[in-house]
């Protein structure tokens, strides 16, 4: 600092601002008695100089005294009227070896405003959070902005507090409010546009605030058409404050921006008002809470909107689980009275029945096992058919086993001794059962076995009857027979030409009618097992020559020519049965050829396989005898290896056939391991085909 003045000026600088100093300053011994004062110091210790000199500094002090701390010291004295003061003070050190000197300010004053801001703020929070809680205990929306235009109202002591909610197209409403009963309530009344045109819409959603002391101000700026309509509303003042709306959802990454849903609006009617910055800051504050709860009621709402959606959705689910439920029972019931009706039947019904599977184990027997064999279908469940029928029984009907496990449907006959003591003949069905899915597996079969001993029984008695008759009758014909020859020689007398033709017929009819008699025993007796074959190597040419043999004349008689393959085959067969079979299909190919046609017989080498177990395939012959005649329709392909089974019945007359030979054919072919068939095409000719075991 520059030196101002010689020593002596130096020291009236000095006193003078020592005497003319706002701040208290005093000059201590080393007792800590005054030793000078200035006269703000005798003002804040509230006595005079000379009352202060002398006494001690620590009986002003409320607590005590510590020079030793730091350089500005805030300290409570106590003035001379009691009145406690707050003051700094700092010690300027070592200045005087005897003495100190102390600089005191009065900062009463300033602490008490200070405490004052402290507990005004304190009093802001405190009503703050008061009304913030309101709101945010308010779920619904209205109670909600009920809430807040009351307490808002209470608080600024506001004539008309309202909140006004802006739409979508501009336009917009007070949707709640708090007004002084001297008012006219706003509330319901629609805002025309042009007093909240575009500019200030974009003003409120940009955050602004616009507090108006009085409308009626020229500096406001305020559009005429808005003074007018304040005025009809009696406004003086008015505080309006945006509420914006978080539009951001918790589970949203990115902040969205606001949106502005209407305004905090507070109007003073009676006057003017200036609105305080504490007011202004209340309002803005109490706009963001309500921001907040809109944004939490909306969310609330949806969170309602999306738990009664699920509700339904779930009664929905829950509902069609109910009847899904209940259609089960009633499906279950169903079935468990159809399966009820199901082993009724199959129990009630005259058959074994049964499910055997893919491992030869039954998995169901009805009831008739029971009372027919004996067998409990508990006990045999899950038992193997070995087991079950002893191995004897099981190497019988292995076989057919095998091939119903192959996919084919097998039928047999056996007899076989029942509960009742008695032998019994049953026809045995194997089904198989396939996998639905997998078309061609085999999953096992069903076992279908009825009692045919009564049928059996009266084809017997049928077949005897049938032989007896025909033994019977056979010597009577015979002898008709020899008579109606002798006649014909003319040996016993000359017959008119009359009497000539009809001894013919007599002798055709009685040679028709020794063939049927011969037909039926033969068939009788080979379907009786009383006709053995006696099978041995025979050599397929000599069997066709000797049967063309046999039907040359016939052949010749009816115009028609007859060709037999030379071949060089042997086959196992009983060679008078073939050649029975040969000359039997040589005879109808010759009587349904018309004349100048040709009837061959030939024979060919194929191989078949043997049984579809062991997949081996054997040789085996098959001849053919092929025509030109009338053909068979295809639907009776079949039939007419069936007893007296003819294309038309006209033919037996007009052909003099029996329609036995067929059937007669096919029981001898049968009887050899062999098939027979026929195939043919209706006016251009018939081949009918055997076959028998080639001898290798
Ligand atoms: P039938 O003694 O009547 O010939 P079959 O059993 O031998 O008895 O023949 C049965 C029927 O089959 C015949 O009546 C005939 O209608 C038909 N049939 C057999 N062979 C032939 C053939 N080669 N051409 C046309 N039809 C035939």
């Amino acid at each position: 600092m520059e030196q101002v003045g010689d020593f002596s000026e130096q020291k009236l600088l000095l006193q003078a601002v020592f005497e003319r100093s706002f701040e208290a300053i005093v000059i201590i011994d080393r007792a800590l008695r005054f030793v000078e004062v200035n006269p703000s110091a005798c003002e804040l210790f509230g006595s005079t100089k000379e009352q202060l000199i002398g006494q001690s500094l620590a009986d002003f002090f409320t607590s005590p005294l510590n020079l030793e701390g730091q350089d500005i010291t805030r300290v409570k004295i106590r003035h001379s009227q009691d009145i406690i003061k707050t003051v700094e003070y700092s010690e300027v050190k070592n200045l005087f070896s005897e003495y100190n000197l102390l600089v005191f300010r009065d900062v009463t004053n300033l602490q008490r405003a200070a405490e004052a801001e402290l507990h005004r703020q304190h009093q802001r929070v405190k009503l703050f959070s008061d009304v913030t809680l309101k709101i945010r205990q308010s779920l619904q929306l209205k109670e909600i902005l009920h809430t807040a235009v009351t307490e808002v109202q209470r608080i600024l002591q506001a004539d008309r507090v309202l909140i006004y909610q802006v739409f979508a197209n501009g336009t917009g409403m007070p949707i709640s409010e708090a007004v002084l009963p001297d008012y006219d309530p706003i509330l319901g009344v629609e805002f025309p546009e042009e007093v909240f045109p575009e500019e200030y819409r974009e003003m409120y959603a940009g955050g602004r605030v616009q507090a108006i002391a009085n409308v009626h101000d020229a500096d406001t700026g305020l559009a005429e058409c808005l003074v007018e309509f304040m005025d009809e509303w009696m406004v003086k003042a008015k505080l309006i404050v945006p509420i914006l709306q978080n539009l951001k959802s918790p589970t949203d990454e990115h902040q969205s921006p606001d949106r502005l849903w209407g305004l905090l609006i507070a109007h003073q009617c009676a006057t003017p008002r200036q609105w305080t910055n504490f007011e202004l800051e209340l309002m803005e504050q109490l706009a963001d809470q309500i921001g907040i709860a809109l944004s939490q009621g909306e969310l609330l709402e949806n969170l309602e909107d999306l738990v009664e959606e699920r509700t339904t959705k779930l009664r929905e689910v829950n509902r069609n689980l109910q009847q899904e439920i209940k259609d089960r029972l009633d499906a279950e019931a169903a079935l468990r009275r159809s399966e009820e009706q199901l082993r009724l039947i199959a129990n009630g019904l005259p058959v074994l029945i049964a499910y055997v599977d893919k491992h030869q184990r039954y998995r169901f027997n009805n009831e008739v096992y029971q009372t027919w064999l004996g067998l409990s279908p508990s006990k045999i469940h899950n038992c193997h058919l070995e087991k079950v029928h002893g191995e004897e029984e099981y190497q019988q009907i292995r076989e057919y086993v095998g091939k119903a496990l192959s996919g084919k449907t097998v039928t047999y006959e056996t007899d076989i001794v029942l509960l009742d003591g008695c032998m019994h003949s049953l026809s045995v069905t194997y089904i198989p059962h396939f996998n639905e899915r997998k078309k061609n597996v085999v999953r096992g079969f069903f076992a279908l076995t009825s009692d045919i001993s009564d049928r059996k029984a009266i084809e017997r008695m049928k077949d005897e009857f049938i032989s007896v008759v025909s033994h019977e009758l056979r010597t009577p014909l015979t002898s008709i027979h020899s008579s109606l020859k002798i006649l014909a020689t003319g040996k016993l007398g000359n017959l008119s030409s009359k009497g000539q033709r009809m001894l013919k017929i007599a002798d055709e009819q009685t040679e028709r009618l020794v063939r049927l008699v011969n037909n039926v025993l033969d068939l009788q007796s080979i379907q009786s097992g009383k006709a053995k074959m006696n099978k041995t190597a025979c050599n397929a040419t000599d069997l066709m020559i000797e049967a063309a043999q046999t039907m040359q004349t016939m052949a010749q008689e009816r115009g028609v020519k007859l060709f037999a393959e030379s071949v060089n085959f042997l086959v196992w067969a009983d060679r008078d049965y073939i050649v029975q079979t040969l000359t039997n299909l040589l005879s109808n190919a010759i009587k349904f050829s018309p004349p100048d046609s040709t009837v061959w017989l030939s024979a060919k080498r194929k191989r078949q396989r043997r049984t579809t177990v062991s997949k081996k395939s054997i040789p085996y012959i098959t001849f053919e005898v092929k025509d030109q005649g009338q053909g068979i329709p295809t639907n009776q392909l079949e039939s007419i290896f069936e007893r007296f089974q003819q294309v038309d019945s006209s033919d037996s007359r007009k052909k003099g056939g029996t329609g036995l030979g067929l059937a007669i054919c096919r029981q001898i072919i049968e009887e050899h391991d062999g098939k027979i068939w026929a195939e043919s095409c209706v006016g251009k000719g018939s081949t009918f085909y055997f076959t028998l075991p080639a001898v290798i």
